[in-house]
């Protein structure tokens, strides 16, 4: 059996900074890094728009799995805050947070990213444009590098690595059992012994998440999941936000159900995408820094968080049950017209057509009605109308609205304050973990418990 140090499940961003960080504190360390998917440039998503023009499940799906993990073709927004993102300030402070954040952000400027911009909240006028229409514009600074220069990202750090860390590629992990002091791992008919084990597995590896804290006797709680709509429309609507801060989160309070709806993930002159979890398709979006390649719209995500309570456990289960319901109805993601949404119709491929704007996704036409909760579609709706206050053409009767966008949240593992679970030595963190929900939290928990692994257990 093979033995390392430390041993990484998963190659997403959260994995990719542990072994970084290990590396650079101690070249010594015998480091294997165990992911599911493929390297990075075997990553290809068939969908072409010509041969392929939705999702075939392909396993492991390139888009979530393989090095770079599910951010790997993403916007490569890397939002430098403790106000969204993820809850990592709970657990190791908020400096601490920030800081380790500023430090992914200049590895990643020293590797591809400069040249790339920094946009920040502080000091906007926008800020009290959104207060003046009872909307709450979030704290940030986003270094935005775009899919085209996060993917340099990634070769470059890959690069940097692959001759101090063993990689292996298309090798899910099946199980980690305690084996004294260690931990061993089955892979296909494999087996590897760590002293430590990092689980970076993200929200693609949710469920064999839950399996192994269930085996492992690992407390776990689990309440929230995000459903909405992604909506597409002109660049020049949001031009006014996102020439100045490209992403703005803006949270509104319903007047109707006192529910929170926000924007999420703004991809100005981006591309609307489908998005695979688990057999489920649901809707992303995406831009690039390259203006070529850019379109002539921005999206965004409205979503609504829906916390549960007692004795309901499953909110993932109940996100997937409204997601499966449009993929039942669409055969996959539906797109709808504000206009007709608003007005009781089904959108149509001729309602479509005659828009004055053309979609990014080939989505079904249909009827978001028909899918979304009347509490959820309410409240996007009221928010449509708000934004439509500070960027005017929000509310059009063309704006697409594409279902279901669903933010998963992996349950939350229990760990202490260096992500550590309560069997020494073995670690979760990143999106897997259910604290953190982003590019940079979860790169910035990796450096963190690499930083202790390299000072403290080894
Ligand atoms: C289309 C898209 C766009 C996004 N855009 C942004 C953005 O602009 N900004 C932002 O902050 N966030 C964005 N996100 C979210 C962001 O990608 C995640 O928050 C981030 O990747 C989490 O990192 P992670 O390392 O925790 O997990 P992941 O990136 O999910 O990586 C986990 C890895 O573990 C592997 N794995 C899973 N199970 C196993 C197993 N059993 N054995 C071995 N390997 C396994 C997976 O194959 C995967 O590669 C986006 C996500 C998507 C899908």
């Amino acid at each position: 059996m093979k033995e390392y140090d430390v041993i990484i499940v998963g190659a997403g961003p959260g994995g990719i900074f542990s072994a970084y960080e290990l590396v650079k504190k101690n070249s010594a360390l015998k480091i294997g890094v165990f992911e599911a998917g493929h390297s990075l440039e075997k990553r290809k998503c068939p969908i072409d728009g010509v041969k392929v023009k939705s999702c075939i499940g392909c396993k492991p799906c390139s888009i979530m799995n393989g090095f770079g993990g599910a951010g790997a073709f993403s916007d490569g927004k890397y939002n430098i805050t403790n106000q969204f993102g993820g809850t990592l300030y709970e657990y190791i402070g908020k400096n601490e947070a920030i800081e380790l954040m500023k430090y992914v952000d200049e590895i990643n400027i020293s590797h591809g990213g400069e040249g790339t911009k920094l946009y920040s909240t502080a000091n906007t006028k926008i800020k009290k444009l959104c207060l003046q229409n009872d909307l709450h514009l979030l704290d940030a600074s986003v270094r935005h590098l775009g899919t085209d220069v996060n993917y340099v990202v990634l070769e470059q750090i890959y690069d940097e690595l692959k001759d101090k860390v063993d990689f292996h590629f298309l090798s899910p992990v099946d199980k980690v059992e305690k084996s004294g002091d260690a931990y061993e791992i089955s892979v296909k008919d494999e087996k590897y012994c760590g002293k430590t084990c990092i689980i970076s597995v993200g929200r693609s590896g949710s469920k064999w998440m839950e399996k192994v804290c269930r085996d492992l006797e690992i407390p776990t709680k689990s309440n929230r999941v995000d459903i909405g709509v992604r909506v597409e429309l002109p660049a020049e609507v949001f031009s006014h936000l996102t020439d100045e801060l490209y992403e703005s989160k803006i949270v509104y309070r319903t007047a109707k159900y006192g529910d929170l709806v926000r924007t999420f993930c703004m991809n100005p002159k981006g591309a609307v995408v489908n998005e695979n979890t688990n057999g489920i398709v649901t809707v992303n979006g995406h831009s690039y820094e390259d203006p070529a390649r850019q379109t002539e719209n921005t999206n965004f995500a409205l979503l609504v968080a829906k916390h549960f309570s007692e004795p309901f456990k499953d909110s993932n289960g109940y996100g997937e049950s409204i997601a499966r319901l449009s993929n039942m109805l669409g055969g996959g993601v539906i797109v709808q017209r504000f206009g007709d949404l608003t007005t009781g119709h089904r959108s149509t491929q001729s309602r479509i057509n005659e828009a004055f704007i053309t979609p990014t996704l080939n989505a079904t036409p249909g009827d978001l009605s028909l899918v979304m909760p009347k509490r959820i579609l309410d409240g996007i709706i009221e928010m449509i109308y708000k934004l439509d206050k500070i960027a005017p053409g929000t509310a059009n009767d063309d704006t697409l609205l594409y279902g279901v966008e669903v933010k998963f949240y992996n349950m939350e593992v229990e760990v202490d304050a260096n992500l550590e679970t309560l069997h020494k030595g073995l670690f979760i963190i990143g999106d897997g973990s259910g604290i953190t929900h982003s590019l940079s939290h979860a790169s910035a928990s990796g450096v963190h418990v690499a930083r202790y692994i390299a000072g403290e257990t080894l």
